[in-house]
């Protein structure tokens, strides 16, 4: 098999990248076209079918064995379909051929592109692409590899297959014979043969190009894409990494919040059996004036009757006994001009008295001595009252203080 046809039938499968079709008639300009590979330097990505093997890929390509294996990194002749093989292109087949006057060759670079070649010898990409329609890729491009580079006149560069005359081409590509001879510097027709390079004045490989154009598209966005992915993976790995670290600080504050809170309690509870002490001290002193009540004015509160309730009302039922807070000497003991109705006013020395109004009945005397707890009278409603209850004064040099401050 013919060395142009094998590469053809890569091309067609697809193999070198791009299946480009070969034109069977008269195809219009800048119609799909598929041609023998230009390049003649460097080396040819091949992918091993099945079937094939090492000696038979080397004889279809003029190659040897051992350059192939040398160039395809591989330590034996086992073929495997799928393998990738890079086969070395022959010098000698690159002697032989023929280019146009005006086509240079340029090897490929690292970090070349067809639009940094085109723009390095004042090409069009198209133009470019043009003189070179087997690239498989606009950014990618194989290092090593020839490109030619039309200097003279822009057109679609060709290699005559087997058979084929310059007739044909022109036929072909709806040229007249006599413009495709001047732009090869050919005297005559049958100067060329089978894998010589011909270029076709003008006619531009426009599909191939938008088709490459398209890849180069579609690769470009799968590139974005692939890094929006990865920038969104790196974003999510950030936030949680973020939501951790918060939840470690977090955790770590009321770590630090818990042990604050316990060294303060240990100082706080101190203070409070001080101050527990002191009020056991003042228990110690008053009771309730009744075992069983309902407190239903507060010190300090709007009464019924007063604009500053001086005292506390503890509820009871009518005839309930009412104790003397702390012990002391009867000063009053009756009616009250003020509107406490029946009541008892207690001395306990150091100019501290308690009044207990509103009494129904009343029981201890004027000038007597009561101990704690002793029944000075009972529960009632007389004088200004709504129901029956205690009004229950502590009075300090005779200013009315709050008598739950004294009480239990
Ligand atoms: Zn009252």
């Amino acid at each position: 098999m013919p060395i142009n046809e094998v590469l053809s039938s890569a091309l067609a499968t697809g193999v070198l990248g791009l299946p480009l079709g070969l034109p069977q008639a008269n195809l219009p300009k800048s119609a799909e076209i598929a041609i023998a590979s230009p390049a003649k330097k460097g080396w040819l990505i091949y992918t091993v079918q099945p079937g094939d093997t090492l000696s038979a890929i080397a004889v279809r390509f003029g190659a040897n064995t051992k350059a192939i294996m040398w160039a395809s990194g591989i330590s034996n002749d086992a073929l495997h379909p799928g393998d990738t093989l890079r086969i070395p292109l022959a010098d000698a087949s690159q002697s032989t051929v023929r280019l146009p006057p005006g086509v240079q060759e340029y090897t490929v670079h690292a970090g070349d592109t067809v639009e940094s070649v085109a723009r390095r010898f004042y090409l069009t990409p198209l133009g470019l692409i043009s003189a070179n329609p087997s690239i498989a890729s606009l950014d990618r491009l194989t290092e090593g590899s020839t490109l030619y580079i039309p200097t003279v006149e822009a057109g679609l560069l060709v290699q005559l297959q087997k058979g084929q005359t310059i007739k044909d081409l022109a036929a072909r590509f709806g040229l007249p014979v006599m413009q495709i001879a001047r732009a090869n510097a050919l005297k005559s027709p049958t100067e060329v043969g089978t894998g010589d390079f011909i270029l076709l004045p003008g006619v531009q490989a426009k599909t191939t190009y938008n088709k490459l154009l398209d890849l180069q598209a579609a690769e470009r966005k799968a590139r974005q894409q692939e890094a929006l992915r990865l920038a969104a993976e790196q974003k999510k790995q950030e936030t949680a990494r973020l939501a951790a670290e918060a939840l470690r600080k977090q955790q770590q504050r009321r770590l630090e919040q818990q042990a604050a809170q316990a060294a303060q309690q240990q100082q706080s509870s101190s203070q409070s059996e001080v101050r527990r002490a002191n009020y056991v001290v003042a228990a110690a002193g008053y009771r309730y004036p009744v075992n069983r009540f309902v407190i239903t004015t507060y010190f300090g509160a709007r009464g019924a009757y007063q604009r500053f309730h001086t005292g506390l009302d503890l509820a009871a039922p009518m005839g309930t006994p009412i104790y003397a807070a702390r012990a002391g000497q009867v000063e009053t003991a009756g009616w009250s001009p003020y509107g406490y109705g029946l009541n008892v006013i207690l001395n306990h020395g150091g100019n501290v008295e308690t009044l207990y109004g509103h009494m129904s009945r009343i029981v201890a005397q004027p000038g007597e001595y009561v101990q704690r707890g002793q029944l000075i009278g009972y529960v009632g409603s007389t004088g200004w009252s709504t129901g029956p209850h205690v009004h229950f004064e502590v009075r300090v040099n005779g200013v009315a203080r709050n008598p739950l401050a004294y009480l239990p």
